[in-house]
């Protein structure tokens, strides 16, 4: 007996491969269509506040420090 699996071929869409529209210069991942981005110095992000952190990586120092 043969069991028919042609419904099976054609899974449903793979998330992982919707297409990459840019890599994020904080974090170093994908960018997909339609999502919001930061842009800094030419530089794409996510629109997310720790990929924009973790880009221009500031120094985190006290503000006496800050006023030298
Ligand atoms: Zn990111």
């Amino acid at each position: 007996m043969t069991v028919n699996l042609d419904r099976f071929a054609q899974g449903p869409p793979n998330p992982a491969d919707a297409k990459v529209m840019a890599e994020c210069a904080g974090c170093g991942g994908e960018i997909y269509p339609h999502e919001d981005v930061y842009v800094v110095d030419g530089e794409i992000l996510h629109n997310e506040w720790e990929c924009l952190v973790r880009y221009i990586d500031p120094d985190v120092i006290p503000i006496e420090e800050a006023l030298k």
